[in-house]
């Protein structure tokens, strides 16, 4: 599926919801959405299928303009987004994180969830407080461990 996104008012806030492939073939729409945001944006990616180097260029070159007038939020974080936030900052731009899925696995039965973070519950609030609740696995009750170390899948968090 090619890169599409739909806008929903809320609350004052332009709330993006992007799905598809962020690819060589996006940056056209990536310009066009450029164009058509108000001053206030929530970007939802949790519809996004998979990003590629080129539209990781393409989608820092979107983020640079969007963010010169703009108070931009990114929510719904697939773990991809977050690994892609982590090894190139520009993508996160001077946008902030309101919440992120995570990856985690059961040991005991195979079985893997994604789990979600959220700013102002269980988000923790900087790289110097991060402690996670257990997660029990729905399928057998074991204890689920995060598929990524927890100080790199969270070092997008400011240092404090
Ligand atoms: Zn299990």
């Amino acid at each position: 599926m090619d890169f599409s996104y739909r806008v929903e008012k809320k609350d004052g806030w332009d709330c993006v919801y992007i799905s598809g492939k962020i690819n060589e073939d996006s940056e056209s729409q990536l310009i066009d959405m450029g164009q058509h945001l108000e001053k206030k944006v929530i970007i939802n990616f949790s519809g996004i299928k998979m990003v590629n180097s080129c539209g990781v260029r393409a989608w820092i070159s979107f983020i640079r303009e969007a963010q010169k007038s703009r108070e931009i939020q990114f929510e719904e974080c697939t773990p991809e987004i977050v690994s892609q936030v982590n090894m190139i900052p520009n993508f996160l731009g001077s946008a902030k994180i309101k919440s992120v899925y995570a990856e985690y696995g059961c040991e005991h039965c195979g079985h893997s969830a994604w789990r979600i973070f959220e700013r102002g519950k269980d988000l923790p609030e900087n790289s110097g407080s991060i402690s996670v609740s257990d997660f029990n696995c729905e399928k057998c009750g074991q204890k689920m461990e995060m598929e990524e170390i927890e100080d790199e899948f969270f070092g997008f968090l400011q240092a404090g």
